[in-house]
């Protein structure tokens, strides 16, 4: 769900709740100028130009509306307004399925361009007398539902962009997606609302968008691409937010270079992700991280080692119990006369990890210390024979 579905909320309450109303119309001006001031800013330092197009183009949406309102059937605003309700769904589903190495070549610019100004042209177009029955069938609303008052046209250009929006989120689930859906329905929100309601409504889009930007840059910063846990900065937060007592235990698997080297790097990621997954299944409260390489963090917030100790041993036989199967590295560099019998390519893999454990001694010690503790407790480890959990002295 996330913020998307908060917001858009959020602005419906606004906008049912009269009073709200009366405040919020002297708002819409501002709203949106910071909303797609700061998102352009942001889109542009964080090199996101489908956001930076998307924002435009509902900010165009937005000035378009207020600068033409509706005056009834077939006034200008009325025509604006069905030409905007058909074409902006339409950008928006294509922008979701866009990727950014598309948008960013120059034949994507020129395209994009073209189409973009295009539909400007198309507006124009259909405020000429001369097609008043384009603009005329444009505007048509199927009657029977009170509250809708989408035209025709647009109200299927509508239901075909969520539609392929949610396909392109089910096809690739990033929040940045999610939030291309939720913007269509704010968009639609707007467009069958009139203003101040489609001020509101698209700025909040672009808000939903904006959010998204944001959330996605911390994602990227606090949480390990490979394994998908959270990384050593997300460690280094942690351990600032600490109850007295804490255990750290530190993970670090087992001749993991000459898996590396017999199976191929490949296989190596397939074994971390492995490793990472049944880490998020530690149980007594342990919260994993990825350290680095091939070794990762358990903390375990207001336990001390003596508590902690159970769930670490649990998690060295789960591991040293699983069977990982591996897709075969180490392929031929060139290609064999002979097809080679293959086995589907799957090896199984014994994989073991050795655990370092430290608490602080007492309070106020260095979380640092500890890791380095645990760290020292881990070499012990190794040094006696791998596969084991050694609690620092
Ligand atoms: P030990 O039992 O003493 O820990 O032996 P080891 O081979 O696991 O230890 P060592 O530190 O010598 O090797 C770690 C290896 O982990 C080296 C590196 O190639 C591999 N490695 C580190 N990060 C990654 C990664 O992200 N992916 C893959 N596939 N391998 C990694
Ligand atoms: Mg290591
Ligand atoms: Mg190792």
């Amino acid at each position: 769900m996330g913020p998307g579905a908060v917001l858009l909320l959020g602005a419906t309450v606004i906008l049912q709740s009269a009073s709200l109303r009366e405040t919020v119309a002297a708002l819409p001006p501002v709203y949106p100028w910071v909303v797609f001031g700061v998102g352009l800013l942001l889109g542009w330092r964080f090199k996101r130009s489908q956001l930076v197009v998307a924002l435009v183009v509902l900010f165009v949406a937005e000035r378009a509306l207020v600068f033409f309102p509706d005056a009834g059937p077939s006034s200008t605003g009325r025509i604006v307004s069905a030409a905007i309700a058909l074409a902006l769904p339409l950008d928006l589903a294509a922008l979701a399925w866009l990727t950014e190495r598309s948008i960013s070549s120059l034949t994507g610019r020129v395209v994009l361009g073209l189409i973009l100004v295009g539909e400007l042209l198309a507006v124009a177009l259909l405020l000429r007398p001369e097609v008043a029955h384009v603009a005329q069938a444009l505007q048509h609303v199927p009657v029977g539902l009170p509250w809708m008052k989408m035209p025709q046209p647009a109200l299927v250009a509508f239901l075909a962009a969520i539609v392929l929006a949610m396909m392109r989120f089910v096809l690739r689930p990033t929040v940045i997606q999610s939030s291309f859906a939720w913007t269509l329905i704010a968009a639609f929100l707007a467009l069958n609302g009139g203003n101040p309601a489609s001020t509101v409504y698209l700025a909040t889009g672009g808000l939903v968008l904006v959010i998204s930007l944001i959330e996605t840059s911390h994602r990227m910063a606090f949480s390990d691409e490979l394994t998908g846990l959270p990384s050593r900065r997300a460690l280094t937060d942690a351990l600032m937010r600490l109850p007295e007592l804490y255990t750290v235990a530190m993970i670090d698997i087992d001749h993991f270079k000459k898996l590396n080297d017999q199976h191929g790097h490949a296989a190596g990621d397939q074994v971390l992700r492995l490793i990472g997954s049944t880490l998020t299944r530690t149980e007594g409260g342990g919260r994993p991280f990825r350290y680095g390489g091939e070794e990762f963090a358990v903390l375990f917030p207001g336990k001390s080692t003596d508590e902690a100790l159970p769930y670490l041993e649990d998690l060295r036989e789960t591991i040293e119990a699983s069977s990982f199967v591996v897709r075969g590295g180490n392929r031929p560099k060139a290609r064999p006369e002979k097809p080679v019998r293959s086995s589907g390519g799957l090896r199984r893999v014994a994989i073991t990890v050795s655990i370092g454990v430290a608490e602080p001694e007492q309070s106020g010690v260095d979380p640092e210390d500890v890791i380095r503790a645990a760290d020292q407790a881990l070499y012990r480890a190794k040094q006696d024979g791998r596969n084991r959990v050694c609690v620092a002295e």
